[in-house]
């Protein structure tokens, strides 16, 4: 039988509740017990596709072609795994599947209610992720924080299921934080309790506390903490701010995290080895060189609309023995002021992430000029692959106005065309080109050294493509496209031999980059970026 492992967030949002999630998850791995993850998020949204970024970060992309919430890429990244769409429950899905069954009959004379119908259909979702793996125990990470009028119904739904299933198959884990004052240097505690007081008044009491603070929790923190929200000492646990989030994992289980959740879920470790991640974290703070790489996006404020690429650099980093210094560069001031492009200028390499829409694109093709230019090692991604072409055609083929249909419909030489099948598509919500899809990559090609194969998997998420009536145009003046999929249709990686190391890609590499395992793209480019230092 399943065990659930349930962790709520207190105080405030942004907590790094998702990396405790995944940590919980390593530490449990690590020693021989299944895991799988979910997560809900207590939104209306059906998805977070056609949310900003600057609203809720980046969208991570599953094999299977869901649009998800970034925690998934902490999921996958510590844990190395694949999930898919229906890890994620969210209270669009659940109010769609409820109405759907309403309006069907499912309920024939009765009265649809928040409880008991709404919460059934979120027990029944989680029980049926359980199903999916048979997992020892899965965790469940509900988003928001306690207290949100929009989390209460699961927080309900996960109350009965704890009285139905019996305390000693599921715990709940709260992650809070505790604030130090800077003029004394206290740890408060005050904020944590209230939070406590909240999840109790829902009925829930929680078995472990996992706190977020700058420094390690003082001995007198967790006592008081331990005494005003009713948890043992040893279930005050310090979540303490460290140089990456690979190490927390490290820090929870110092602490017995590991012994403790086993205990009280009377689960039987296997074997006890967290030698391997400890031995990885090791490594990578004792990196011996750093390459500096700009990052040039549309969204630059915000550091998690382009999480899973700054972690795809450092795991690219973390294989070569080289710590990566990203210099974050906003697109849109690039195109105000194009003389601010000499901002390149120290960097050993540029890469241009996935994006929508016309504004910053001027500044992206900019930055992909001086790449190309003045051979500075480039990787572009999804947009950053479009805009690649579009700046070829205009300073190599001499298309003035080339453009992608996208940012330009009239454009007079449309370099980057919708996808034929998307023409047709009134719909938003993911109904973009998703998921995984195989390449072929051709021999002989810089992308085949890189990725040593001639077919590969990745993820994808756009619903433009490079027009196929310009390629044979692009490949005599020297960029060549070197991958394609659907039977040689769609282009998927261009390259310009020649240039140090010029790449991009239609598709998203950074989804399946892991902390030892980079993506290749990424470890070809920061390797070109350190040889160009
Ligand atoms: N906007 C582009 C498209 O839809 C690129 C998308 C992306 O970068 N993810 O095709």
């Amino acid at each position: 039988m399943t065990k659930y492992v349930i962790i709520t967030g207190g105080v405030l949002s942004g907590l790094g509740k998702g990396v405790t999630t995944a940590a919980i998850g390593l530490i449990l791995k690590s020693r021989g017990i299944s895991v799988d993850v979910c997560k809900i998020d207590p939104y209306l949204n059906v998805d977070p596709g056609l949310m900003n970024p600057y609203q809720h970060g980046e969208v991570w992309v599953t094999k299977d072609g869901y649009e998800a919430d970034l925690d998934f890429g902490h999921y996958e990244r510590f844990l190395d795994i694949e999930l898919g769409r229906d890890h994620n429950i969210t209270t669009g899905k659940i109010y769609l599947e409820v109405l759907d069954r309403e309006r069907k009959g499912g309920y024939l004379g009765q009265t649809v209610q928040v409880i008991p119908h709404i919460t059934d259909e979120v027990k029944k979702q989680i029980q049926m992720i359980a199903r999916l793996n048979h997992p020892d125990v899965l965790l469940v990470e509900i988003g928001g924080t306690t207290g949100d009028i929009e989390s209460m119904p699961f927080l309900e739904a996960l109350r009965q299921l704890r009285m139905e299933n019996g305390r000693e198959n599921i715990l709940f884990v709260h992650v809070t934080l505790v604030p130090t004052l800077d003029a004394v240097g206290e740890q408060k505690t005050k904020p944590t309790q209230h939070s406590v007081k909240e999840l109790r008044a829902i009925g829930i009491q929680p078995d472990i506390l996992v706190c977020r603070t700058d420094k390690p929790l003082l001995p007198d923190t967790k006592a008081k903490l331990s005494l005003f929200c009713d948890v043992g000492k040893l279930d005050v646990l310090s979540n303490h701010d460290v140089p990456s989030v690979y190490e927390v994992p490290v820090v929870l289980d110092e602490q017995g995290f590991g012994d403790n959740i086993l205990g009280k879920l009377s689960l039987r470790e296997k074997h006890h080895d967290l030698k391997d991640w400890r031995r990885f974290i090791k490594h990578i703070k004792s990196l011996k060189q750093s390459v500096r790489i700009a990052v040039v996006g549309k969204y630059t404020d915000l550091r998690d609309s382009y999480i899973s690429i700054a972690e795809a650099l450092k795991h690219a980093g973390y294989e070569l023995n080289s710590a990566v210094d990203i210099k974050w560069v906003e697109s849109i001031d690039l195109e105000d002021d194009p003389s601010k492009v000499e901002v390149l200028s120290d960097v050993d390499g540029i890469l241009v992430p996935g994006g929508f829409g016309v504004r910053g694109s001027e500044g992206k093709i900019l930055a992909i000029n001086y790449a190309r230019e003045n051979k500075i090692p480039y990787l572009g991604i999804c947009f950053g692959f479009q805009l690649a072409a579009v700046e070829f055609a205009r300073g190599v083929l001499g298309l003035r106005g080339a453009n992608s249909v996208e940012l330009d419909p009239k454009t007079p030489h449309p370099v980057i065309d919708i996808l034929p099948e998307q023409k047709e598509i009134k719909q938003m919500g993911g109904t973009m080109r998703l998921g995984e899809i195989a390449v072929d990559v051709e021999s002989g090609t810089l992308a085949n050294a890189i990725y040593g194969c001639t077919v590969i998997g990745e993820r994808h998420r756009h619903r433009f493509e490079v027009n196929p009536d310009l390629i044979r145009r692009f490949e005599e003046r020297g960029m060549i496209f070197s991958a394609r999929s659907d039977n040689g249709r769609r282009m998927e990686i261009l390259e310009i031999p020649g240039h140090p190391h010029f790449l991009a890609t239609q598709f998203h590499p950074e989804f399946k980059s892991r902390p030892q395992r980079p993506s290749p793209a990424f470890l070809s480019f920061v390797k070109a970026a350190l040889e160009n230092k």
